[in-house]
């Protein structure tokens, strides 16, 4: 699936996620040796550039969709990667940040920020994103190609997925995954 030049173009990046998906993607630990071989990491936390490029192989999205911050970038990824991947059950369904959409936006703020904090309680407003009225998947907003549920993946999962995908052909995921732990 590489796009000329033979390595895979890879971004990836967390929405609403505890980075869990992006440690089981290091955990697959020696295989990365021969992974680097054939992708080229462009955008992720695990490298230093901090640019997605305009046009990406595959982009790989963790987390869910809580914040207008989270939503610009999945509408980034979307538009600028050939595949995109939603990597985990909060990619996939919502998972534990979907939890807050029984209630209102303000009661969850007020009750995360005034009442279960004893010290100096308030609500931050500066420097954080905004938070949606309610948290969506990746395919909630922008169109997904390839759903690896689990919290997180497992390592092979991953490892079958990307190497499927760099070989041309199409991942069954399922096959290798499961929703949870
Ligand atoms: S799916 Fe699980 S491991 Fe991945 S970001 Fe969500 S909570 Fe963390």
């Amino acid at each position: 699936m590489s796009s000329g030049n033979n390595k895979v173009t890879v971004a990836t990046t967390w929405l609403d996620g505890c980075s869990g998906c992006h440690m089981s993607f290091l955990d697959m630990d020696e295989r990365l040796v021969d992974l680097a071989a054939q992708i080229d990491i462009v955008y992720s936390p695990f490298v230093d550039a901090k640019t997605l490029p305009e046009q990406v192989d595959l982009g790989i999205l963790e987390g869910s969709v809580s914040s207008d911050e989270d939503l610009h970038k999945a509408r980034e990824f979307r538009a600028r990667c050939k595949v995109l991947l939603s990597l985990g059950d909060c990619a996939v369904n919502g998972n534990v940040p979907a939890m807050r959409n029984p209630f209102k936006l303000d009661a969850v703020i007020e009750r995360a920020y005034r009442e279960n904090v004893d010290l100096n309680p308030q609500i931050p407003t500066e420097g954080v994103p905004r938070l949606l009225a309610t948290v969506r998947p990746v395919h909630g907003v922008v169109d997904v190609d390839i759903f690896v549920p689990g919290c997180p993946p497992q390592a092979d999962a991953i490892h079958y997925v990307l190497t499927e995908l760099i070989a041309g052909r199409t991942p069954d995921p399922s096959q290798v995954t499961r929703f949870g732990a």
